[in-house]
């Protein structure tokens, strides 16, 4: 059967109530330590870096002896970056790793 009676918490009607009469969003937050966190606007200053990866299709000269050796041609590919830096496509890479490298504070 379900539940008529509203929480005690929030007076919503939810489908469940717990024995102590909270819906489960109010168990949660009571779960959590009940503690609202005061919020406030400032202007944060901080410097990010991000680590992007994308698939590059390149059609590149490269010397012929590394055409068969993939781990060759991947070092030949680090060295000499500036054959196919032009052909990343900013729109396919995707930011796979976001770090906080420095924190300036917040303006308040
Ligand atoms: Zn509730």
């Amino acid at each position: 059967m379900l539940n008529t009676e509203p929480c005690v918490e929030c007076g919503d009607v939810p489908e469940l109530l717990d024995e102590d009469l909270t819906c489960g969003p109010c168990r949660i937050r009571i779960h959590l330590g009940a503690t609202v966190l005061e919020m406030q606007t400032v202007t944060v200053r901080f410097e990010i870096e991000e680590v992007v990866s994308c698939d590059v299709v390149a059609e590149l000269e490269v010397p012929a002896d590394m055409v068969d050796d993939d781990e060759a041609l991947l070092a030949w590919l680090e060295e000499n970056d500036d054959a196919w830096v032009d052909e990343i496509d900013p729109l396919s890479q995707q930011v796979a790793e976001r770090t906080i490298t420095a924190m300036y504070g917040a303006d308040v």
